[in-house]
């Protein structure tokens, strides 16, 4: 089939779309903390936000974005190589590796370019990367890019990934990569375990910590949060979820930095953070780092909401994080209650393979309010007779 012969098949084949049933590209409008609003007037209380410590809307970052827009332009119009770096980025950097404990730190304009640049710049043909197999789908592209070879091992099982390390002695080098807390189901990975690993094999370990930071150890991630800063080389972030803001990075020793600085493709070849952008990371950064509060108000909701959804009967994983999964057991069961959740007025993430394993993913904000979780748990309980065949026993 042609390229876009089979965009036309495609497109024909989704009937679910027009029943409703079709979770993705939801249009709100307006403003999607706490509550979102539909384009037909629908208000839902948001659950499947990133926003965990509400600072996408705080109008100290928004001030921050709208004075560097005024003053600096919407977009730098060019690479950060040549005419599109700002002092504002370099600023930003030095706060990063401040406020992390890492050397130094290479700002991107997505975390998905700084999975790209960091993997992708320092790998290449006759080097392996080893990547757990719930790892962001950004840091198995980057593999793709890098050329590679691609090796998985099972999710957070560090007693696979040392087999496959003692069968990869390999002469090119090892990169082990996975993300910090896993974005679909909210657990965390055995740090101290692959740390252990990757020193007695000699390979080198990148956390991707796009859920972990800002959120885990008042702000500082889940390195930080396992006091193992100091034993992680590679350390990639975004500005997308925590922060509240577009935009990504790369911490690590300045010679890895400094070397990336000019080799890895997505920085090179791609335009720069906008000023906006740049300084609401800037300013959100500040209020992590000044307000704990929010990062300890947004763990304490997710404990909450986990006891509760268990005490209706649902199963919710493993997570230790403000992503709580509920489990839906098929496809079927997720579009379903993803549906019916929406006609009680809750927006929660519908995830469906190939993302992960079918699930309904919830995610907590330091902003929302009480209100807003008991509408969620109330809206949760109405649905279980549709979600019959995934409650536990004890239900
Ligand atoms: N890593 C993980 C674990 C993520 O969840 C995401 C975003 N979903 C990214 C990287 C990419 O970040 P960004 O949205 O900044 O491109």
């Amino acid at each position: 089939m042609g390229v876009i012969e089979k965009c036309y098949s495609y497109t024909r084949s989704r009937e679910g779309k027009a029943s409703g049933y079709y979770p993705f590209f939801v249009s709100f409008d307006g403003r999607t903390d706490g509550v979102a609003r539909l384009s037909d007037g629908r208000e839902l209380v948001m659950c499947g936000s990133n926003d965990y410590l509400g600072l996408s809307t705080d109008p100290r970052v928004t001030g921050a974005a709208a004075e560097a827009a005024r003053d600096l332009g919407a977009g730098c119009t060019g690479s950060r190589l040549l005419n599109g770096n700002l002092e504002l980025h370099e600023r930003l950097e030095r706060e990063l590796a401040a406020f992390f404990g890492k050397e130094a730190a290479l700002v991107l304009t997505t975390g998905y370019q700084a999975n790209l640049g960091a993997v992708a710049g320092l790998c290449g043909p006759g080097d392996t990367v080893f990547v757990d197999k719930d790892a962001h789908a950004s840091l198995i592209d980057a593999v793709r890019l890098s050329r590679a070879r691609l090796q998985w091992f099972d999710h957070n099982d560090t007693a696979d990934l040392a087999a496959k390390l003692a069968r990869h002695p390999g002469r090119g080098g090892r990169l082990v990569a996975v993300d910090g807390v896993y974005s679909m189901e909210g657990d965390l990975c055995p740090l101290p375990e692959l740390v252990r690993v990757c020193e007695e094999f000699d390979a080198t370990l990148l956390v991707d910590d796009a859920h972990g930071a800002g959120v885990l150890s008042a702000g500082r991630g889940t390195c930080d949060h396992f006091g193992l800063t100091d034993r992680v080389p590679l350390i990639t972030l975004t500005f997308s979820k925590a922060f509240g803001s577009i935009g990504g990075a790369v911490l690590g020793d300045e010679a890895v930095i400094e070397y990336l600085r000019h080799h890895a493709r997505s920085l090179l070849f791609s335009a720069s953070s906008s000023p906006a952008n740049t300084a609401a990371a800037l300013a959100a950064l500040d209020i992590v780092r000044d307000e704990p509060w929010r990062c300890e108000t947004v763990v304490k909701k997710a404990d909450y909401m986990r006891r509760e959804l268990a005490a209706l009967g649902y199963r919710t994983g493993n997570s230790e994080s403000p992503v709580v999964p509920v489990d839906t057991h098929d496809e079927l069961h997720t579009v379903i209650g993803w549906k019916r959740l929406m006609e009680e007025g809750v927006y929660v993430n519908a995830v469906l393979p190939p993302a992960a394993s079918p699930r309904l993913r919830t995610s907590y904000t330091a902003v929302q309010t009480d209100e807003h979780l008991e509408r969620t748990l109330a809206a949760f309980a109405t649905v279980r007779s549709d979600l019959g065949p995934v409650l536990t026993d004890a239900a």
